[in-house]
Parts: structure tokens; C-alpha cells; sequence
């Protein structure tokens, strides 16, 4: 099974410690103000092998992985197999934007949500004073610390072969 990728790349603000971001590629939602609308069409952007990523990942000594986007739920099934092929001892954290009501009626999703250790789960609200205070929280395990999302706004530019990769928290949004 292939995941479809938009990019990643190590980051220390989207979750606790050192973590690979993973946004991948397709979202249906269309959230208003969106400001990730690269990631929104369905069409295989980087179509990558789960165990082959999942190889990579396992290689990288970092404390977790975020998974964003782009809509992970929108690809369960690859997401939940990469979760499972990944050794245990990194965390996950899982941003979506589907709500709790939506998540609990699709089986698939449930599995993914399952799998992670923390999901903050509901549309993206673009005239939020904090992008997190509307956004509910699944948690399954106490491995990941959910102060860091109410304590931290802080942006970080990644420079990659792929280009500049703002991402985290700006104080104006
Ligand atoms: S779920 Fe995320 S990527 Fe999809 S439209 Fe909403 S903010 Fe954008």
C-alpha cells in the first residue's frame, strides 16, 4: 500500500522533542482560510511504499511523528498500516480536521485515532485567537504532553531541497 505524500521534514514545534512532520497529500474539507491549500488536491503527489517510509522513519532518532496535512484520515488505511510498521517507541500525533462526531462514525478512522496518541480533531478556524482552543482532544495514551499545545506559539522556517517550509504557531494568528 502507497501513502500520499506532500512532504516532510524534522521540526521541534509541531508536537513534544524532535519529531518528523508528515503532511501528506489530498484534503476534501476545504476549511475556510486554509492556509495549506498546496496539500488539498487528490492526485498522487509523492506516492510512497508504507514500509519503505516506515523503514525511514524507524531510522531517525526522534521522540515522534505529526501526521498532518493535507487530511490524514482522508488516507486511513495507509496511514494506520505506517503507524503499525513503525517500532513503538516513537509517539504520534495526529491533526485533523474532522470532528469527533465525524471520526466515530467511519471505522477506519476510529482505527487511526486508535493508533495515535493524541489527535486534535475539528475543522481549522482561520479567526481563532488560538488555532487550538476549538479544537477537541482525543487522547489514547499519556506519551505525548498536551501542555505543549497550550503553552507554545512559535513558527519555524525548515530550508530543505524542497524549498522553505513555514510552519507551528505565529502570535498573529
Ligand atoms: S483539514 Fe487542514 S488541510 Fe484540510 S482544508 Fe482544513 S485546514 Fe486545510
Amino acid at each position: 500500500m502507497d501513502i500520499n505524500v506532500h512532504h516532510m521534514e524534522l521540526s521541534s514545534v509541531n508536537g513534544p522533542g524532535l519529531r518528523l512532520t508528515l503532511w501528506v497529500q489530498g484534503c476534501a474539507l476545504n476549511c475556510k482560510g486554509c492556509f495549506n491549500q498546496a496539500t488539498h488536491p487528490r492526485e498522487a503527489s509523492k506516492l510512497m511504499p508504507v514500509h519503505e517510509l516506515a523503514q525511514k522513519i524507524n531510522a531517525l532518532d526522534i521522540a515522534g511523528v505529526t501526521l498532518s496535512g493535507g487530511e490524514p484520515l482522508d488516507q486511513a488505511p495507509a496511514v494506520e498500516q505506517l503507524i503499525h510498521a513503525v517500532n513503538g517507541e516513537k509517539n504520534w500525533i495526529l491533526y485533523t480536521g474532522y470532528t469527533p462526531k465525524e471520526i466515530f462514525q467511519d471505522e477506519a478512522k476510529i482505527r487511526v485515532v486508535k493508533a495515535v496518541d493524541l489527535t486534535l480533531a475539528g475543522r481549522y478556524r482561520h479567526n481563532a485567537q488560538h488555532p487550538y482552543q476549538h479544537k477537541q482532544i482525543i487522547k489514547t495514551s499519556d506519551r505525548v504532553d498536551i501542555d505543549f499545545f497550550s503553552n507554545r506559539r512559535v513558527v519555524e522556517f525548515i530550508v530543505s531541497s524542497s524549498g522553505v517550509t513555514k510552519t507551528g504557531l505565529p502570535m498573529d494568528v
